[in-house]
Order: structure tokens, then C-alpha cells, then sequence
């Protein structure tokens, strides 16, 4: 891809300059991955053993030496271009993301560690991820700190001795009770308001004074947990970066994950399928899929945008909420086509592995439509963000 973000601005459609090597790549991510996959997979989350087998997948993906291909060859990847990694992130959001977990790993928690960790911390947490086989969890969602993330409430005290005590309790943490290392953001200085004071910790998921839980939902097997920490012992070199400059790196951190959200590319697939189904011939339906397709670009665009901005070193602000809102508002949309589309038989798995379009129809209904809109940061805080970025509108009181 050789598209800035002038490029996107006037129209360009970067669809059709994506290089040959990159398109390569594609074919290469889409057949691994067609191959490895087991049959009827339609997300980690669709049941019991499919987190197991996306562990599987995730190792597979090590050996082939595509799971950290976009880290910097000198620690063991092939220094992806920022395009490269997107070709890479659309094949595996269709494929209903089977690195799972890892996909945090990979994408910003590694680099993380590379660009704040000490020499012990790299060899000693890269490696396992390096090797796909060790899923994180981010805690930093609290039960009074979720889109008010700076209002962290759990403690880490440190003791005259050096270790610190952290007690508290996180929320709606992705595969948390699954997780054997956590990425914690806790308040150091005692007292401390807002996003002062804050220390981000690596700390052993399974250490006495950690008990974790499932949230059971409708989202799928496996999906949330809360954790709650009582008097839990860490070590002075749990801490990554500053003691007390934890927001700064939690927020670098997630900068770090470089191509953006490609869950678009999963909407399409699904959109796919519907419209190969005898009740696409409904002249309802005819009316509303070339929207549905407009709006799947619109939404692929808006991604292309934050990465395109990203490569020319940009923060991007507003583009980033703009490219979360379409995203959502085209999965919900495709969700709600499937649904007047097919009833409640939208919501059915199908018993036969063989019905894939089923599966994952019934998957995006049931599962991630229903998230899209709270998941890291919701959709009126994404709303919020472009009235004031874009539109210079006012904070409300
Ligand atoms: C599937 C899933 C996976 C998740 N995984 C993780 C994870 O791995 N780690 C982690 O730390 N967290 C995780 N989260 C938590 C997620 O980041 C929070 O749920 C999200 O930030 C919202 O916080 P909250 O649930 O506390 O809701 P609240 O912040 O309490 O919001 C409640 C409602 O009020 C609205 N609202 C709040 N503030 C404003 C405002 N200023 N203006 C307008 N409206 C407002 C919100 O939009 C929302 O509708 C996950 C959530 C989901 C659903």
C-alpha cells in the first residue's frame, strides 16, 4: 500500500494499491489459516473447546513465523510494514480472530514490554509470546472505571521492603480467568487523583490472592471475567516502566497496536453469506445490500484513514472514534439484516459442522453484534470524542 492519508481524503480507493507483496501475504494468511482452522470454527468463543483450539492455531502461527512477523527483526520478526500488518489483521477478523488472546500479545502488549521493559523483563515475557503460548489479560476496567478509566480505585502499595500490596477488584476483563500473566493498571501513590499516581504491573495471573471468576453472558463460553485482589505480593520488577507514570505508558501501550480495528472485515464475510441466501431475493433485502456494501467501505476507509495517518507518524484522534462508529454501526447493521432476514433461526448454530455461513451468522448475531458498541470504549464516548475533536463542539457539564 503505498496510499497517505491525502490520498484517502480525495477519494482514493486504496483497495486497488494494496502491493503485490501485500496481496500475497493475504493469500497466504487466508490459506494458513483455511488449513488450520478446525472445521465449523467460528470464533473462540463459540464454545468449550474453541479456546483450546485457538491456542493450537496461535502456536501454528508461531512456527510458520507469522504470528510476530511486524516486530522488528532484531527480536525475531520481519519488520511488517504498518499495510502489511492490516492485509494480515483483515484475514484474521474474517476468520473470527483465532489468535484470540494473543492478538493483545502481538499487537501491543509485546511492543509494550520491547519499549518500556527492562533487559530481565524482555527475556523473560517475550519468549512465551514469541512462541504463542501464553494468553495476558489487560486490567484496567474497574467496577467504577470503565469509560472514566482515569477513576482506578485498586491499590499497590509498596512496602518497606520493596514489594508492593495490590488490593481491588477488575471488570469485564476479556479471557481473565484463562490468563496466566495480567497487564494491571493500579494506583501507587496513595491519595493520588485521576491519571496520577498510576503504576502498570506485570503480574502471575495464578499467585495466591487472586481469585478470578466468569461472567457469564450471552457473548459465548469464555469470554469475560472479574478478578478480585486481596493483599496480593508483587515484586519490585513487576513494574513496567515509572512507578507512578503507568497512564502514560498504559495509553503508549495501546498505541502501539498500529492497524487499527479490521472487524469489517468479518461484517462482509457475513454479509456474504446473506446475500447468497434464497431470502436475499426479497426486494427489501435487494434495496438494502448495496447500503449495507457502501457502508462496509465507508467503514474499511475510515480504517484505512487511522492507518494511514499512523504511518505518517499522526495520532490519530477523532479518525479513530469515526472509524470504531462505522465499524459498529455496519456489524450491528448486517446483525439486523440477518435477523429480519431469517427470525430467530438468525440466532441458531447449526448442528452440522457443514453450514458454515450459518455458523458464523448466528455467531456475529448473537456475540459480537451485541458488544461492538461498549468494547473498548463505547459508542457515545466515540461520539463524544468526534463532537469535540472534529466538530469543536463543547464538553458537556
Ligand atoms: C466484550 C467486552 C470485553 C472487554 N474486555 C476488556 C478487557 O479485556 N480489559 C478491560 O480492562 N476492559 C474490558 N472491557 C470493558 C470495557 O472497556 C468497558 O465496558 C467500557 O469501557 C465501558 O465501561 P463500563 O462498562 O464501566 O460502562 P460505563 O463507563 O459505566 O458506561 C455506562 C454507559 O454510560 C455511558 N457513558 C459513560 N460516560 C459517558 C460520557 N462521558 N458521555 C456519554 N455517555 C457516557 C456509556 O457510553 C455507557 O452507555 C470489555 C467490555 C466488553 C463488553
Amino acid at each position: 500500500m503505498t496510499m497517505t492519508n491525502t490520498d484517502v481524503e480525495a477519494g482514493a480507493d486504496p483497495g486497488l494499491v494494496f502491493s503485490a507483496e501485500e496481496e500475497a501475504y493475504r493469500a497466504r494468511v487466508r490459506a494458513f489459516l483455511a488449513e488450520k482452522l478446525p472445521e465449523g470454527w467460528t470464533s473462540m468463543f463459540a464454545s468449550d473447546e474453541a479456546f483450546a483450539q485457538s491456542l493450537e492455531v496461535t502456536k501454528a502461527l508461531a512456527d510458520e513465523g507469522m504470528l510476530i512477523r511486524h516486530w522488528d527483526p532484531e527480536v525475531g520478526g520481519a519488520g511488517d510494514s504498518i499495510w502489511m500488518q492490516t492485509v494480515a489483521q483483515e484475514e484474521f477478523f474474517a476468520a473470527g480472530e483465532p489468535r484470540g488472546g494473543q492478538y493483545m500479545n502481538v499487537n501491543w502488549i509485546g511492543p509494550a514490554i520491547l519499549h518500556y521493559g527492562t533487559e530481565e523483563q524482555k527475556q523473560r515475557l517475550l519468549p512465551p509470546i514469541m512462541r504463542g503460548e501464553v494468553t495476558w489479560a489487560q486490567l484496567f476496567s474497574e467496577p467504577e472505571a470503565g469509560s472514566d478509566l482515569a477513576n482506578v480505585q485498586t491499590t499497590a502499595f509498596q512496602q518497606p521492603d520493596g514489594t508492593f500490596l495490590i488490593n481491588g477488584s477488575k471488570i469485564w476483563t476479556s479471557y481473565g480467568h484463562l490468563s496466566q500473566t495480567g497487564f494491571l493498571l493500579a494506583r501507587s501513590t496513595p491519595g493520588s487523583r485521576r491519571s496520577e499516581g498510576l503504576t502498570v504491573f506485570i503480574i502471575d495471573m495464578e499467585q495466591p490472592g487472586i481469585e478470578r471468576r466468569e461472567i457469564v453472558t450471552s457473548l459465548g463460553s469464555n469470554r469475560i471475567a472479574e478478578e478480585f485482589f486481596t493483599d496480593v505480593v508483587v515484586q519490585p520488577d513487576a513494574v513496567l516502566g515509572e512507578v507512578g507514570n503507568g497512564w502514560s505508558v498504559a495509553m503508549t501501550a495501546l498505541g502501539f497496536e498500529r492497524s487499527g480495528s479490521a472487524r469489517y472485515a468479518r461484517s462482509t464475510r457475513v454479509l456474504g453469506y446473506l446475500e447468497r441466501l434464497p431470502e436475499a431475493g426479497d426486494p427489501v433485502v435487494q434495496h438494502e445490500l448495496p447500503h449495507l456494501w457502501a457502508l462496509g467501505r465507508a467503514a474499511e476507509l475510515m480504517n484505512y484513514r487511522v492507518v494511514a495517518l499512523k504511518d505518517e507518524g499522526v495520532t490519530p484522534t477523532w479518525e479513530a472514534s469515526a472509524a470504531r462508529v462505522f465499524n459498529a454501526l455496519y456489524e450491528q447493521r448486517v446483525g439486523d439484516l440477518a435477523e429480519r432476514m431469517l427470525g430467530s433461526r438468525a440466532r441458531v448454530k447449526p448442528v452440522s459442522a457443514e453450514d458454515q455461513g450459518q455458523a458464523e451468522i448466528a455467531s456475529l448475531v448473537t456475540s459480537q453484534a451485541s458488544s461492538v458498541t461498549v468494547t473498548a470504549g463505547t459508542w457515545e464516548i466515540q461520539l463524544g470524542i468526534i463532537a469535540q475533536r472534529l466538530l469543536g463542539m463543547e464538553r458537556a457539564r
